[in-house]
C-alpha cells in the first residue's frame, strides 16, 4: 500500500541515470571513477570521492558505462507505445556537456539513440495495428537558442541570418503551437531517418562552433500523431517531445561578458524553470510556472495531465567533473 502511494504522488515522471565510460583520453591520464556501480543495486548510485562524503541517490533506473543503447531502450521502449494509445510524453537529457546527452537521444550511425528507435517502434506498433488504427505521423525539429525558436527543417535558416521568427501561440481551445513550423509528413523510417539527418545537419553547419553552439541551446523533436479507430471513428492526437537540453554547466559569471554572458543566463534560466515545472507538477501544486521560459512554454500541454515524462540524467564517471555531477543528481532528485 505504501509502494502504490508513493508512485501515486511520484506521477508519471520517471528519472533514468546514465554515466558514460571513461573516454581514452581520461584512460590514458589515469583518471579515476567517482560512481561506485558495484553497489547500484535496486536503483540506488552511490558517489564516492575523497573529496565529498559519500552520497546515494535513487533513480528508476540506472545505466552503467558499460550499458548499450540497446539496453537503454529496452526500458524506455514502453513511452512509444503511450504515444500511440494517446498520451503526450516528453523526453529530455539533462547534464554537463560531454556527458552523452546526444548520445543518447541521436546516437551515432551505428549505435542510434532513442529519437531514432522511438519512431522505429511506433512504426512497428503502426504497422501492427494496420487493421484497426489508421495513424498520420508529422515531425518538427526546432532549436532553442537564447530564447528563441528556430526552425531546423528550413533549408538555410541560420541564426546569424534574419529568418523568420517562431513565436508560440495558444488557439481558440487553449492549445499551444507555432505557426509557421515545419510539419514532416513521414510514412516510413526512410522518411524518418532524412527528416533526422536534415534537423542535425543544419545543427551542425549553422554555427562556427557547431560543438559550442550545441551545448548551448536545446534541440527539439516533436513528433505529432494522428490517430483514428477505424471500427469506431474515433481520433486521437498526441505528441512526443524528444529534448536534448543545452549543457547544465554552471559558468561563473565573473569569466563571460555581454553576449555570452546573456546566453549563459539564458540556459540558467531555462533549466531552472524546466526543474521548477516538473518539481511543482510532482507535487501537484496549483500554480506551474510554464511561461518563465520557451521550453516550458512550447512543451506546457505536454508536461503534467495525463501526460508522460522521462529525464535522463547523464553524468560523468571523472572525479574531476565531481561537482557537476552532484549538481546533476541533485537536478534530477528534486524532479522526482
Ligand atoms: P553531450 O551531448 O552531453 O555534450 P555527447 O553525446 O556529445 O555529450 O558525448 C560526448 C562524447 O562521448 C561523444 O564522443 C560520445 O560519442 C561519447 N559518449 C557519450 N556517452 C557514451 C556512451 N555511453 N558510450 C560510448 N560513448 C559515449
Ligand atoms: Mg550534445
Amino acid at each position: 500500500e505504501l509502494y502504490n502511494k508513493v508512485l501515486e504522488l511520484r506521477g508519471n515522471i520517471r528519472v533514468f541515470c546514465r554515466c558514460r565510460p571513461l573516454n581514452a583520453e581520461e584512460l590514458t591520464t589515469g583518471a579515476s571513477m567517482t560512481i561506485d556501480f558495484e553497489s547500484a543495486k535496486d536503483g540506488e548510485l552511490t558517489v564516492m570521492s575523497n573529496a565529498a562524503p559519500r552520497k546515494s541517490f535513487k533513480f528508476d533506473a540506472i545505466f552503467s558505462p558499460q550499458a548499450e543503447q540497446a539496453d537503454i531502450f529496452e526500458d524506455t521502449a514502453p513511452f512509444a507505445t503511450s504515444v500511440l494509445d494517446g498520451y503526450n510524453v516528453c523526453i529530455f537529457a539533462y547534464g554537463q556537456t560531454g556527458t552523452g546527452k546526444t548520445f543518447t537521444m541521436e546516437g551515432t550511425e551505428v549505435a542510434r539513440g532513442v529519437n531514432f528507435r522511438t519512431l522505429e517502434k511506433m512504426f512497428d506498433i503502426i504497422n501492427e495495428r494496420e487493421t484497426v488504427y489508421r495513424y498520420d505521423v508529422y515531425v518538427s525539429v526546432l532549436e532553442v537558442y537564447n530564447e528563441q525558436l528556430r526552425d531546423l527543417l528550413v533549408p538555410g535558416n541560420h541564426p546569424g541570418m534574419a529568418a523568420r521568427r517562431l513565436e508560440i501561440r495558444q488557439d481558440g481551445e487553449g492549445m499551444h503551437h507555432v505557426p509557421g513550423l515545419v510539419e514532416a509528413h513521414v510514412n516510413n523510417m526512410t522518411e524518418v531517418w532524412e527528416v533526422l539527418q536534415t534537423g542535425s545537419n543544419a545543427r551542425a553547419v549553422s554555427s562556427t562552433n557547431a560543438n559550442e553552439h550545441s551545448s548551448r541551446s536545446h534541440c527539439i523533436h516533436c513528433v505529432m500523431v494522428k490517430g483514428e479507430n477505424l471500427l469506431n471513428g474515433e481520433c486521437t492526437r498526441s505528441k512526443l517531445w524528444l529534448v536534448d537540453l543545452a549543457g547544465s554547466e554552471r559558468v561563473a559569471k565573473t569569466e563571460v561578458q555581454g553576449d555570452r554572458l546573456k546566453e549563459t543566463q539564458n540556459i540558467n534560466r531555462s533549466l531552472s524553470a524546466l526543474g521548477d515545472v516538473i518539481s511543482a507538477l510532482a507535487i501537484r501544486s496549483s500554480h506551474i510556472p510554464f511561461r518563465n521560459s520557451k521550453l516550458t512554454h512550447l512543451l506546457q500541454d505536454s508536461l503534467g495531465g495525463d501526460s508522460k515524462t522521462l529525464m535522463f540524467v547523464q553524468i560523468s564517471p571523472n572525479e574531476n567533473d565531481l561537482s557537476e555531477t552532484i549538481c546533476s543528481l541533485n537536478f534530477a532528485s528534486r524532479v522526482m
